[in-house]
């Protein structure tokens, strides 16, 4: 029956919600909150590449008319490269660089001088690191030459065999992953 067609109308309040009704509004509650929650983490998502997009000095959302093309940002890699540190003269040289930093802007083909500086913060701390695992490397490698152990070097367990380093393959393809994470 249409709404408005009852001679009395029944007081919404006056009685229990009937099985049904009851059905509804919490398939319509169910409805709201999702999209309330869904609403939440799109402006949750939008608010954490605003900050990136400031972060690597562009405003969002970020779009091929900001910053400088590759090209002309090139003059910015000078001491940004290998051996030498003469930077890059090549603008896919450069792009491979940046992919591999994972730089999140890569498709808009431009880059700010913000933003570059903290890609090559990033790669230098990435190079830090694997260097500083380099050096722990050698370093229990020699450790291990001078002083041989009766124990796991991974677990600490007790060796059976005299001249092993690690009690079990397990351990040794660990210790090696640890090593290697970086490689
Ligand atoms: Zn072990």
């Amino acid at each position: 029956m249409p709404f408005g067609k009852t001679s009395v109308p029944c007081d919404p309040v006056s009685r229990l919600p009937s099985k049904t009704e009851e059905q509804a509004f919490a398939k319509i509650w169910a409805e709201i909150d999702a999209k309330a929650t869904a609403e939440e983490a799109a402006a949750a998502q939008v608010a954490t590449e605003r900050a990136k997009a400031e972060e690597y000095g562009f405003t969002y959302p970020v779009d091929a008319t900001q910053g400088v093309p590759f090209e002309e940002a090139l003059a910015w890699t000078v001491g940004c490269s290998g051996p030498g540190k003469r930077g890059y003269k090549d603008v896919n040289k450069f792009r491979a660089w940046l992919a591999r930093a994972e730089y999140s802007y890569l498709d808009t083909g431009r880059i700010t001088r913000k933003g570059f500086d903290l890609v090559l913060q990033g790669e230098r701390a990435r190079q830090r690191e694997y260097q500083a695992n380099w050096k722990r490397t050698f370093r229990d490698t020699h450790l291990e030459e001078q002083a041989p152990t009766n124990h796991c070097l991974e677990c600490g367990e007790n060796l059976r065999r005299p001249n092993a380093r690690y009690c079990s393959t397990k351990c040794k393809q660990v210790a090696y992953r640890k090593r290697h994470r970086y490689g």
